[in-house]
């Protein structure tokens, strides 16, 4: 074993430093929790057709045992997102009843950002970013399968994005980049990774990234910081520390089980049969002084071929429609101009190609827009089957776009002409089954 890591657990975990170890031996828990943006608890629960069991530590995660999650129908159907039971926790914990503007700085691949939203106001409106495109676009995938839509993901430095979202949020979501202790039964070669340098390095990132945070929140906003490591450095000091530098923050204590020595942070282990999780909560005192960025709305655009694809596929009235780097996006309310660096406005709704404008798969998956598609396809298993992996359906429907979905979860979409229904499943997804 490292020893840097092994003295290090001795100051965590003291007189529990052998039982810790103990654990480091047994594999590691899975989990995922219950996206009920998309279905209500119980019908969720309906069709998982594999074992699994609640955890303690929110009302919505479970552990489960089954070889590759990601390969299921409830996966599919983005009624699940995988994700071990610690990490659900610290979002139980803000007050999101007057939450409308969430920042979420290092959100990829999006588990935190999924889980406050499942908890916030529907109008509320969520900006995810990573600083890594590659990761960024994995938000992306994440979001159109859960059908995320009221969001904009961003791939930006987080001195600019904070720049020019000054004093703006209601909530900053910050689940730093870390050393990683937490996740040492997942990936053991993390442990040869452990220095003191190397936690320092981390310490001095999340440090700068606390910065941005306190300067994107509105006074009276609150910050939700969590780390999947032990480390002191990057979890009770980063705390003692904040606290020093931003006397107009305050920390709202958490009574929870915990390892952490700073009381009312929350640190979860393989000793409380979870991973790794540390999360501290803060407010900022509603009288701080605070700048404010001059936020402007992203100007609108009108497009009579995309307009009217809109009217005969969807039964909404008002929606701002969108043009951002030769994509169309929609939104039911208004979105802020974020400049460089966007992946995505809103719900994808698709692009021109010459004259004729092609749907994107993320306008069939929205939650949002549950129940305004004109034409729908609800299919059998078999036909499912058979659209998960890629094949053209036989219909007698009249041709048009449809929604597909499965007991009457959305799929995706395909194109329907001559009695085919041809598959606009994502060629990435498709899979046999
Ligand atoms: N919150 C995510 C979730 O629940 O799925 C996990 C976030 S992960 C712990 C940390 C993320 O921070 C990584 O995706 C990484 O690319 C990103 N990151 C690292 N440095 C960053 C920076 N300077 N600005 C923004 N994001 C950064």
């Amino acid at each position: 074993m490292n020893d840097y890591f092994y003295q290090q657990t001795k100051a965590y975990f003291k007189e529990k430093q052998s039982d810790y170890l103990e654990k480091l031996k047994e594999p590691c828990t899975q989990g995922f929790f219950l996206n009920t943006l998309k279905a209500k608890k119980e019908d969720i629960l309906d069709l998982i057709d594999f074992p699994c069991k609640k955890s303690s530590y929110d009302n919505n995660s479970y552990y489960h045992d089954h070889s590759n999650i990601g390969k299921t129908i409830v996966n599919d159907l983005g009624l699940i997102y995988p994700q071990e039971v610690a990490a659900s926790l610290p979002a139980s914990y803000p007050d999101l009843a007057e939450v409308k503007l969430i920042v979420d700085l290092c959100a990829a691949p999006g588990g935190k950002s999924i889980d406050i939203l499942n908890r916030a106001k529907e109008e509320s409106l969520l900006i995810a970013n990573d600083i890594s495109h590659e990761r960024a676009l994995v938000i992306s995938q994440n979001f159109e399968r859960l059908g995320i839509s009221n969001a904009i993901i961003t791939s930006k430095d987080t001195d600019r994005l904070s720049e020019q979202l000054e004093g703006q949020a209601d909530l900053v979501i910050l689940d730093a980049p870390c050393s990683g202790e937490g996740m040492i039964r997942k990936y053991p070669e993390i442990m040869d990774m452990l220095t003191e340098s190397y936690t320092k390095e981390l310490a001095e990132l999340q440090k700068k990234l606390l910065d941005a945070a306190y300067r994107t929140l509105k006074p009276g906003g609150q910050l939700l910081y969590s780390t999947c490591t032990y480390s002191f450095l990057e979890d009770e000091e980063q705390v003692k520390n904040y606290l020093e530098r931003y006397p107009t923050m305050k920390l709202i204590p958490i009574k929870q089980e915990s390892y952490s020595d700073y009381p009312g942070t929350v640190k979860l282990c393989p000793l409380n049969e979870t991973e790794g999780q540390f999360f501290a909560l803060f407010q900022k005192d509603s009288d701080a002084e605070t700048s404010y960025s001059r936020l402007h709305n992203l100007k609108p655009v009108k497009q009579k071929t995309v307009d009217t694809f809109i009217q005969e596929n969807l039964d909404i009235r008002e929606y701002y429609l969108y043009l951002y780097n030769g994509h169309y996006y929609m939104s039911q309310i208004p979105l802020y101009d974020l400049d460089n660096g966007i992946l995505r406005y809103g719900i994808y709704l698709g692009d021109m190609t010459k004259d004729r404008f092609e749907p994107s798969h993320h306008l069939y998956r929205s939650n949002l827009l549950k129940g305004c598609y004109r034409h729908v396809y609800d299919l059998n298993e078999e036909e499912m089957r058979s659209y998960l992996e890629g094949r053209e359906l036989k219909t007698e429907l009249p041709d048009h776009y449809y929604q597909i979905t499965y007991k009457d979860y959305s799929l995706g979409y395909g194109k329907c002409a001559k009695g085919i229904m041809k598959n606009k499943y994502p060629k990435g997804l498709r899979r046999m089954l």
